[in-house]
């Protein structure tokens, strides 16, 4: 094994989790954060409090990722059953550590306690050979141990404590042990918004068929979509990020006119902030007319650090009258063409613009559903408009999913277009 790790394995402890009591959180998160790393994880298991079962599924873990993290079952009381478990599996002795002894004193002492109680004295035992990992939030330490086979991390169900471990010690030894490593795992990530993953799947294997296999060699493409858009995430291997950059560089170029009308800017992968900076670079401010989205643009947008540089503000226009009598639509047209209509979305978007005195205007105007649906405009009919220096553009959206889900890709389509137009104008 290399000094740092290629794959992760995650073995989650506890009848909670099996018995549906408690949801498996600790896996998800884990998972996410290794990812920051170049480390996959490529197996979870989930057991009861069970010797055996822990031992079994953390065996089966070392034959199939050389990083293998095992969470719960490190407390105290008589069902923590982790820590005899692994110890058994790897022939290992549970000792006494004086550093985690000591911190336990410490610990009950500012609590006005003189004696530490035996069974929380147990949480001082930890496997020969091992490191402990300081715990800030509980009185269970994580433990560090390396086998021949993998690194072996066990720790504390309670997701506060995990994360307390996670970000404080075990990801900064981790960052290190893969910067020493002779090969490491390289990301490049494009965000895409606008697009949906079948269609962009069509039109970039179509474009990959022309790289050479040698090119494609050693270069991995993922397809990661949410309700925001999809990332491409394309992954090498490589001593330098120079190197493994330039493995992916034939496959990035190939697909990138392709993808470039659907891209966006941002390290976040965060819409909104990608917007905003734009905005703040240009010293422009933005205003929103929502009625379908229910003011989830104003709310992402005011999430964005610095937000009151480039928010001039929200009126989310609901019904008919506030539409008439805040944002000046029409009755007529709303008469004529219904409040979902091109017409009134364009009137939303100038007409925020101009109350608020602001560079640009959105307008979203749609059916979230479950009811309210008609032939001509089904659940999911949604019109967004931007307004650009008086000039105003929309376009007509069907999303489907269910109310929640119309609402969030609405609000987050009128951002692309947003950014899009933002893009092009300097273009
Ligand atoms: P403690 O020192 O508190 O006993 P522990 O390591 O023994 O910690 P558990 O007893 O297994 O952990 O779980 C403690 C709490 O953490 C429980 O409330 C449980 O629901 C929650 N928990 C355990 N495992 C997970 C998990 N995988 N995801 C989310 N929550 C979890
Ligand atoms: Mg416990």
């Amino acid at each position: 094994m290399s000094q740092g790790a290629t794959s992760a394995a995650v073995v989650s402890v506890g009848n909670e989790l099996l018995f549906g009591e408690t949801l498996d959180t600790n896996t998800a998160w884990l998972g996410r954060k290794l990812a920051t790393l170049g480390i996959p994880v490529v197996r979870g298991y989930t057991v009861g409090d069970v010797a055996e079962d822990i031992g079994w599924a953390v065996r089966d873990a070392i034959q199939v990722a050389d990083l293998v993290l095992v969470t719960g079952g490190l407390g105290p009381t008589p069902d923590d059953l982790t820590k005899f478990a692994v110890a058994n599996v790897l022939g290992r002795d549970l000792v006494v550590d004086d550093r985690v002894k000591e911190s336990l004193q410490e610990r009950f002492r500012e609590q006005g306690m003189d004696s530490v109680p035996p069974t929380a004295y147990d949480q001082a035992y930890v496997l020969s050979g091992s490191e402990p990992l300081h715990n800030a939030e509980g009185t269970a330490p994580g433990i560090f141990l390396r086998s021949d086979e993998a690194i072996i991390v066990l720790l504390p169900g309670v997701p506060r404590e995990l994360k307390d471990i996670v970000n404080g010690s075990l990801l900064p030894h981790l960052e290190r042990l893969q910067r020493d490593a002779p090969d490491r795992v390289w990301h490049h990530v494009i965000h895409t918004t606008g697009i949906a993953e079948s269609r962009l799947t069509a039109l970039l294997e179509e474009r990959l068929a022309d790289v050479s296999d040698e090119e494609r060699l050693g270069v991995g493409l993922a397809y990661l979509p949410d309700v925001r858009g999809v990332d491409l995430r394309f992954t090498a291997f490589g001593p330098s990020r120079d190197e493994a950059f330039a493995r992916m560089a034939p496959l990035v170029q190939s697909i990138e006119d392709v993808v470039k009308p659907y891209r966006f800017e941002s390290d976040s992968g965060d819409l909104a902030e990608a917007v905003s900076q734009i905005l703040r670079e240009r010293g422009m401010t933005i205003a929103t007319a929502e009625s379908c989205t229910g003011g989830l643009i104003a709310k992402q947008v005011t999430g964005v650090e610095g937000a009151s540089d480039v928010f001039a503000g929200g009126i989310v226009a609901y019904s008919n009258e506030a539409k008439i009598a805040l944002l000046g639509v029409s009755i007529l047209d709303l008469a004529e063409h219904g409040a979902v209509s091109e017409t009134v979305a364009n009137q939303l978007a100038l007409g925020v613009a101009d109350l608020m005195n602001s560079d640009i205007g959105i307008g979203v105007t749609g059916v979230a559903g479950p009811g309210g649906g008609t032939e001509e405009k089904p659940v999911g009919t949604v019109w967004i408009a931007t307004s650009l220096g008086g000039e105003v553009e929309a376009r007509i959206c069907r999303y489907s999913g269910g109310r929640e889900a119309v609402r969030v890709k609405a609000g987050h389509a009128a951002l692309a277009a947003v950014y899009r137009r933002l893009v092009d104008s300097t273009a």
